[in-house]
């Protein structure tokens, strides 16, 4: 079995699509129910059409949404940098009466204490 690039499935996609495209244009609704080709509609050569379009366009739509990322190594995590002036923001209690009441309008933390 021969494994297929993206982009040699992407055009194997196009040219599948491409052949449906053109097979479904002889087929179609006409007078009434049926199709083109004089058969109940959808005739099953339309059906197969329409499947393998739908099939071909929604694999088309994978593999070129799809994007190489770079390969990650592990290695040394650098520590974390910690300024020496770093502080609390201030925090807002909750509105409502138990923030008001137990904690007063609005409080400032510092980390110096
Ligand atoms: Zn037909």
């Amino acid at each position: 079995m021969r494994l297929l690039t993206a982009e040699q499935f992407a055009t194997y996609a196009r040219r599948q699509i491409k052949a449906a495209d053109g097979i479904l244009a002889d087929h179609g609704r006409s007078w009434g129910n049926m199709c083109g080709c004089g058969r109940l509609w959808p005739c099953p050569v339309a059906a197969t059409c329409v499947r393998m379009r739908e099939h071909f366009l929604t694999r088309l739509a994978l593999v070129e949404a799809t994007v190489r990322l770079p390969v990650v190594r592990p290695g040394p995590v650098p520590e974390p940098v910690v300024k020496a002036d770093a502080r609390w923001l201030p925090v807002r209690p909750p509105t409502g009466e138990l923030g008001e009441s137990a904690l007063g309008s609005e409080r400032t933390f510092s980390g110096s204490t």
